[in-house]
Formats: C-alpha cells, structure tokens, sequence
C-alpha cells in the first residue's frame, strides 16, 4: 500500500479513536464499545481470535472475542474488528446512522483466524487482515504520539517500545511492529 493510503488510514483510527470513542486508557475499550452500542460476547475456540456478527433483531452488531487469550491480546482483536464494522461495512453509532439500516446484514460478518498465512484465505483476504492489523496498531498507538515519543527518546527504539507496552497496554511484538510502521511511513520526516 502507497504512503497515501497508508496516511488516510492512519487518519481514520485517529478519529474514530478520539472524536468517536474518545479512548485514553485502551482498558475502556470493552466499556466504550458497550456504550456505543456495540454487544460484547466471549468464546473458546483454538483457531478464531474473534468474530464480528450482526443481529438484526436487537439491531446492533456483536463482536466476540477468544477469552481465553490475554487481556491485551483481546484488545487487539477489539481493534482489529472494530476496523472490519467501520471499513467494510461502512457501520457509524447512533445518531449517525440509523441501526435499522444494517440489519441486512443479518448473521456473521467476518471471522478472524490465528496464523493467517497457510490459512485458506487468498491473497486478497490477505492483504485485508494485514490491513485490519494496521488499523488496529494505529487505532490502539496513535501514529502522532509514537512518532513524537521516539523522536522525543533520542530516536531510541527500545526505550521507546517499552513506554508504549506502559502506555498502551499491548504486547511488546504490537509495540515493535507499530514503531517500525512509524519509522517506514513517517520516515521520510526525519
Ligand atoms: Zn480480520
């Protein structure tokens, strides 16, 4: 993906994550996604992280996810299929959108496997939950804010990663690969 596009989607996690969910601490992130209507359920199973569903009799959608995985695991399922309601299925909250309107969509939306490559997916769902893991990187680490610590850290990744694990609360792999993002797509910055 070109540096535009990766700019529009680090656009939109930014505002969906501050004009919508208005998220400071990722540990709201259950209680934010209650509050704006969105149904929150737990399972097991040993190859789906999470799941996205719509109900189109209470008229909200359902994300659930592996509750077996780790608090900050979860989180980053949360993200990644908050990027799948919003991208794919165009979804907004009320008052934006009537929830009425959705309820074609009726059913399972998306499930999102662990180990995606070797799956069955092709290329092209491929390349979508690569996408749907950098939105949830950019939704749950603000681009800006990564940016302005390492630069603010001497360029210092590893002290960097470690402030945005505190920061954030997600696992140090999501924390490298986040700033590694930022360094790739805002590298020519600096
Ligand atoms: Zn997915």
């Amino acid at each position: 993906m070109d540096n535009k596009k990766m700019h529009a989607l680090v656009t939109l996690a930014n505002d969906i994550r501050v004009g919508l969910f208005r998220l400071e601490d990722n540990r709201d992130l259950f209680d934010k996604l209650e509050g704006l209507g969105v149904e929150l359920l737990g399972f097991f199973d040993e190859k789906i992280s999470a799941l996205l569903k719509w109900d189109s009799v209470a008229h909200h959608p359902i994300i659930a996810v592996n509750d077996q995985d780790s608090e900050k695991r979860q989180l980053f399922s949360l993200a990644h299929e908050i990027g799948h309601l919003f991208i794919d299925y165009g979804w907004l909250p009320e008052p934006y959108k009537a929830q009425n309107d959705f309820d074609q969509l009726d059913g399972v939306l998306n499930v999102t496997h662990y180990r995606r490559v070797g799956n069955r997916h092709d290329a092209r769902d491929m390349q979508r939950e690569a996408l749907m893991d950098d939105f949830a990187r950019n939704f749950l680490m603000p681009f800006d804010e990564v940016k302005v610590k390492y630069i603010d850290n001497g360029l210092q990744a590893e002290k960097t990663i470690d402030e945005l694990v505190e920061r954030y609360y997600v696992s140090e792999v999501a924390a490298r690969t986040q700033l590694g993002f930022v360094k790739k797509v805002g590298g020519e910055e600096w």
